[in-house]
């Protein structure tokens, strides 16, 4: 699993690159109370591959990518070790679709095995050192984070932030604004407020003739900005096409699948599947831990449905109601800011300090996996 909070960070620092992969391995460890399958459907799926999987496991990772959806079955593909690929099928009673979303460049083309996705880091790092004028787009917090980082750990490089906006992280406080603002001064990054890549196409057909090269680029008010590194944190595209393409009904204007309050899809048809986290249009801002609480809603209620299947339980089903926005922003190597809930319910901010890391540690072990070793 890729840890993607650490990833703009360890595309830009050395030494920590093998930390943002964790196995999978002890991922259910301890033992979920939900039979995710009958032994008829756990022996197909060992035969086919899945990893660690034992006779009366309860819940099982399966490795794999996730071809096609139709209401009963999904279709996806395997690759062995030896580079073997193959093609399956199971079926399915509920599914919790949580595909996420592409992650922006130069993140996207991450390799999927963790050697290779390490190596491949170590060459974005390699990319970043030999720069001298770096220009990140995009003031949310991965422009924030991939700008401060690439300041904070190469001084001497020119980096330059645009925004599109009159402030930094827009969907939050004014005062996440004023505090990150003030630690990018004093790193020295220079943001350029209100303007914008006009035509992000012909910007990477130009940015494709100019690797490695200084490249000219004119913002929409006319401002040119040099660099020979661009970096582009912009436009979170959610993956919704396997289901999208089955049922296009079920996109919202905002580019994710409609849900109910339940977090079931919005469509009578489709109703034994729910969709979570990024793909999701929930109204909740799409981070990790509001993710994580959609999580908690979609498998009690198929729990419930499971349980007390029948007319009625639609009833006893949870409703899904975003929690008030929290955020936390690292601005350079060893600064984080943060936008809490207090106490009294109340916002509060700060600015404290943070290790280089970004506690990897801790998400280790949340995912059952041992730290001790981060390379494995
Ligand atoms: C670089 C980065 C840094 C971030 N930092 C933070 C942070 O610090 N704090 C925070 O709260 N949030 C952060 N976020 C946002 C947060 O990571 C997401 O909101 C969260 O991961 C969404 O969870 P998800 O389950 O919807 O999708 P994801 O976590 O993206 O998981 C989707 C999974 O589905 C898999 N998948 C997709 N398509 C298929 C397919 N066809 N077949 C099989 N598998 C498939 C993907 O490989 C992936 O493993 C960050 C996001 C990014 C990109």
């Amino acid at each position: 699993m890729a840890h993607l909070y650490v990833l703009p960070r360890f595309a830009v620092i050395s030494g920590y690159e093998h930390q943002a992969f964790i196995p999978y391995t002890d991922l259910f460890a301890t033992p979920s109370t939900i039979n995710l399958g009958t032994a008829g459907d756990l022996e197909e799926m060992n035969h086919l591959g899945a990893s660690g999987l034992q006779r009366g496991a309860r819940a099982q990772v399966l490795q794999c990518t996730v071809t096609d959806i139709t209401k009963t079955h999904i279709t996806y593909t395997t690759t062995s070790d030896n580079g073997l690929t193959g093609t399956h099928q199971l079926q399915y009673s509920y599914m919790v679709f949580a595909a996420g979303s592409r992650l922006p460049r130069p993140l996207i083309r991450l390799p999927a095995n963790k050697s290779d996705a390490s190596q491949w880091l170590g060459g974005v790092q390699a990319t970043v050192a030999k720069s001298t004028k770096i220009m990140v787009v995009g003031g949310g917090p991965l422009g924030i984070q991939f700008a401060s980082d690439i300041k904070a750990a190469y001084p001497t490089k020119e980096v330059t932030l645009v925004v599109s906006r009159s402030r930094l992280l827009p969907s939050f406080d004014e005062k996440m604004h004023l505090l990150i603002s003030t630690q990018m001064e004093s790193l020295g990054v220079n943001v350029i407020y209100n303007d914008r890549v006009s035509d992000i196409d012909a910007f990477e057909q130009e940015r494709a003739k100019h690797i490695g090269r200084m490249m000219s680029v004119t913002l929409r008010s006319g401002r040119v900005v040099d660099s020979d590194l661009q970096i582009l944190a912009i436009g979170q595209r959610p993956n919704h096409e396997l289901l999208s393409s089955v049922e296009p009904t079920l996109l919202s204007s905002e580019n994710s699948l409609k849900v109910l309050p339940t977090l079931q899809l919005d469509h009578p048809d489709w109703s034994h599947v729910f969709a979570i986290g990024d793909v999701a249009q929930t109204g909740a801002v799409k981070v990790g831990y509001m993710a994580l609480a959609q999580a908690d809603i979609a498998s009690s209620n198929i729990v419930e449905l499971v349980q007390c299947g029948g007319r009625g339980s639609e009833r006893n089903l949870k409703s899904y109601e975003p929690a008030k926005p929290e955020i936390k922003v690292t601005v350079g190597l060893t600064t984080m800011v943060s936008q809490r809930i207090g106490g009294d319910g109340n916002y509060e901010w700060s600015t404290s300090e943070t290790p280089k890391d970004l506690h990897t540690a801790f998400m280790w072990s949340a995912y059952g996996a041992d730290p001790t070793d981060m390379t494995l």
